[in-house]
C-alpha cells in the first residue's frame, strides 16, 4: 500500500516510522529542512517515553532531564509547588525530529524535504499530492500539519471560520536560555497578563523558555515582542528574574502566530488527520506532543490492519474518529478549562490559593490533562 503523509513533525514522522516497518512505501514531506526549531514547551509527559524508544529512539542512553516537579506562579508572584506522580522529560525539538527523520528514513520511508505540499486532491479510492516539483499519486494521504496550514484553507476547514468569527487568537514565543540554579527536576509556569510562560530544561546546557500569550497582547505594544516583554511579562518577579539573568542563546525569538483552540476534526474528503492538525491542547497542559505521537499509534494501527485486507476503508474513517474522540476527549476538554482559569491576575492567583492546601486535587488536574503509555 502507498502512502503519503503530509507534515514531518512528531506526528508525522511517528507515523511514517511504524506504517514503513508494516511494509508499507511512504512519501513523507516537510515543508522545512531538519534540523530546525520549533516553538514548543519541549517537555514531553512520562506516557511517550516507551512509545519513543520503541520506535527507535534511544531515550534511554541521551542523559535527558527527568521532570517531576511543577511550580505555578501568578502575575503578583505568588506559586505553588507540587510534586507530579510521573512528570516527564526534556528533549528539543531540534534534535528530537532530527532523529525521527533519521529513523524514518532508515526504516525506508522517502522523506521529501524542503517540499511543502501545494495542493490535494482525495477520494476513498487514492490521493494527489501536488508539491513544486511533482505529482505523487497514493492510495491513502494523512495530514500531519500542524495547528494551522496552507492546505486548511484549501480544504475550506470548518475551524477557521470559527476561528474568524469567535475564538481568540493566540501568539506562541519560544528561546533557548542558559540559566544558574534552575533545578533541572522541575516545569516552572509563569503566569502573566493574558499569557504564561513554560521554563524547562532539555539535553545539553539548555533550558526552553516558552510562551503563549494572546494576540492582542502582542498588537498593543507594536508588535515588538521586547517591548511586551519588558511591559507584561516583567511584571511577574520570577519572569523579571529570568529574563535579566539569563543568557538568550538564539538571536532572536522563534515566534509562530494564528493559534487557537477551537475544536477540529479527524478527517476532511478522505484525508485522515492526525497530531495538532486534528486538535490542539492548551499548552499549559504539556501534552500535545505526547497526543501527536499517540494518535499516529492509532491511526498506525489501523492503516496496518487496512492493508491487511481486515478492515475496509469506510470502517478504517469511522473507528479512527471514534478512538480518536475516546482518547483525546476529556484531556483536551480540561485543558480548555484550565486555560481559562490561567494567564488572568485575579483568578489565577485565586486558583493557585485555592489548591495550594490540595495536592490530590493539583495531581488529580494533572492527570485530567494526561493519558497512559501508549
Ligand atoms: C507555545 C507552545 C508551547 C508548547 N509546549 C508544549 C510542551 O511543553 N509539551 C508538549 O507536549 N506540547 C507542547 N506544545 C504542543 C506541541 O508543540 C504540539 O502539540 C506538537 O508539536 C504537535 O506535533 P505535530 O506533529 O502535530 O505538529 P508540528 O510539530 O507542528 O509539525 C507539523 C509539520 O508540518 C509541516 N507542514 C505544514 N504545512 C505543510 C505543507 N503544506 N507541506 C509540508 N509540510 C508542512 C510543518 O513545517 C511542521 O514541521 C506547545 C505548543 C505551543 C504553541
Amino acid at each position: 500500500m502507498k502512502i503519503a503523509i503530509i507534515g514531518g513533525g512528531l506526528a508525522g514522522l511517528s507515523l511514517s516510522i511504524l506504517c514503513a516497518k508494516q511494509g508499507m512505501k511512504v512519501q513523507l514531506f516537510e515543508k522545512k529542512k531538519y534540523p530546525f526549531h520549533k516553538v514548543c514547551g519541549e517537555y514531553i509527559a512520562m506516557e511517550s517515553w516507551s512509545f519513543l524508544q520503541r520506535i527507535g529512539v534511544p531515550l534511554s542512553s541521551m542523559d535527558l532531564p527527568r521532570i517531576d516537579e511543577l511550580v505555578v506562579s501568578a502575575p503578583n508572584g505568588n506559586q505553588l509547588l507540587q510534586k507530579m506522580t510521573t512528570g516527564g522529560f526534556g528533549v528539543s525539538r531540534y534534535t528530537l525530529d532530527r532523529l525521527l527523520a533519521e529513523i524514518a528514513r532508515e526504516a525506508g520511508v522517502e522523506v521529501h524535504e524542503q517540499t511543502a505540499v501545494q495542493a490535494l486532491e482525495t477520494t476513498s479510492e487514492k490521493a494527489i499530492i501536488s508539491t513544486p516539483r511533482d505529482t505523487y499519486e497514493v492510495d491513502i494521504a494523512c495530514g500531519a500539519f500542524g495547528k494551522r496550514a496552507n492546505l486548511d484553507v484549501q480544504l475550506k476547514r470548518a475551524f477557521l471560520q470559527k476561528t474568524q468569527r469567535q475564538a481568540r487568537h493566540y501568539i506562541g514565543v519560544k528561546y533557548h536560555i542558559q540559566v544558574d540554579g534552575f533545578p533541572t527536576n522541575r516545569i516552572e509556569l509563569h503566569n502573566f497578563k493574558d499569557g504564561y510562560c513554560g521554563i524547562s530544561k532539555v539535553e545539553g546546557n539548555r533550558y526552553c523558555l516558552c510562551y503563549l500569550t494572546t494576540a492582542q497582547n502582542l498588537r498593543t505594544y507594536n508588535n515588538d515582542i521586547k517591548e511586551m516583554e519588558r511591559q507584561v511579562l516583567y511584571r511577574n518577579p520570577y519572569l523579571k528574574d529570568y529574563f535579566e539573568r539569563s543568557t538568550f542563546l538564539y538571536e532572536k525569538p522563534l515566534a509562530i502566530s494564528n493559534i487557537s483552540f477551537v475544536p477540529k476534526t479527524t478527517q476532511e474528503k478522505h484525508l485522515l488527520l492526525l497530531g495538532d492538525a486534528a486538535g490542539l491542547i492548551t499548552p499549559l497542559c504539556g501534552n500535545g506532543m505526547s497526543m501527536a505521537m499517540h494518535s499516529a499509534a492509532l491511526l498506525g494501527e489501523l492503516l496496518a490492519h487496512f492493508a491487511a485486507k481486515k478492515i475496509d476503508r469506510s470502517t478504517l474513517e469511522k473507528v479512527y474518529q471514534t478512538t480518536w474522540q475516546q482518547q483525546f476527549r476529556t484531556r483536551l476538554k480540561a485543558g480548555r478549562l484550565l486555560q481559562s482559569l490561567f494567564g488572568k491576575e485575579w483568578t489565577t492567583n485565586w486558583v493557585i490559593n485555592s489548591l495550594r492546601p490540595f495536592p490530590g486535587v493539583v495531581r488529580k488536574l494533572i492527570t485530567l490533562t494526561h493519558g497512559s503509555p501508549f
